[in-house]
């Protein structure tokens, strides 16, 4: 038997459907530090609301971009708690009263040395901090209505994260890979074995046509690095 049609509320209709079909995520890669690391803003189209992943250094930077965005920046996200990729983390929290989010446990020493380190290579001075939100592989970050994925990936270091946007096809990877190369893993911690099975076992199922942002040098994508990658290709 047929069923009446269900009286439908139009202007909510149109509500979701402008919403889904427009609401998009957008991202901007800004090299920051001596050590060009590429810090990357990513925000809502529709309400502009931002997180910025890696503040290495270069507030003033980074901020200008904000500003020229018309951003609302809400969040830090972090993949790894090294000089160039967290330096300015503790900093533009403070300033700017915004939640850290992530690395995982592993990269707490990373994090407690940045005073240190900074001093060590010449940055600004920089401090230590507790990130509001640790990170495991599975968890997801939020940004407005868009969700994106977090693996665990160490080995370049043991708390290293990866960002992941099946939305828009796009993962922020750190310094676990890189376009025709891979992290070091000669550091405290470091570890080659796991940083390959990181890359095969949890970058390489986000598919070959995801591109990915690597933490210094352009944009590439998966399928082209299992191809050509000297590290890693052919796996
Ligand atoms: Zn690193
Ligand atoms: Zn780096």
């Amino acid at each position: 038997m047929l069923q009446t049609p269900a009286i439908v509320d139009l202007a909510q209709i149109t509500t979701y459907a402008s919403h889904y079909h427009f609401a998009m995520l957008h991202y901007q890669t800004i090299p920051v530090t001596p050590f060009q690391q590429n810090c990357s803003l990513i925000w809502d189209d529709q309400t502009l609301q931002a997180a910025v992943i890696d503040p290495g250094g270069d507030l003033d930077v980074l901020l200008d971009a904000v500003e020229r965005l018309h951003l609302k920046l809400e969040q830090i996200w972090i993949t790894h708690g090294h000089l160039d990729h967290a330096a300015g983390t503790a900093e533009l929290a403070e300033r700017l009263h915004l939640p850290i989010i992530g690395p995982h446990p592993g990269d707490q020493f990373w994090i407690d040395g940045l005073p240190q380190a900074a001093a060590t290579y010449g940055f600004a001075p920089a401090q230590a901090f507790k990130p509001s939100r640790w990170l495991s592989d599975g968890d997801t970050v939020t940004l407005g209505s868009h969700t994106l994925q977090v693996r665990h990936c160490p080995g370049h270091t043991p708390g290293h994260v990866v960002f992941y946007s099946p939305e828009i096809q796009r993962a922020f990877v750190g310094d676990v890979l890189f376009a025709g190369s891979i992290g070091r893993t000669d550091f405290p911690q470091g570890n080659h074995a796991d940083l390959i099975a990181s890359i095969t076992q949890r970058l390489w199922p986000m598919g070959d046509d995801t591109v990915f942002i690597p933490g210094h040098g352009p944009e590439s994508t998966f399928g082209r690095e299992r191809k050509s990658n000297p590290y890693v290709g052919g796996t």
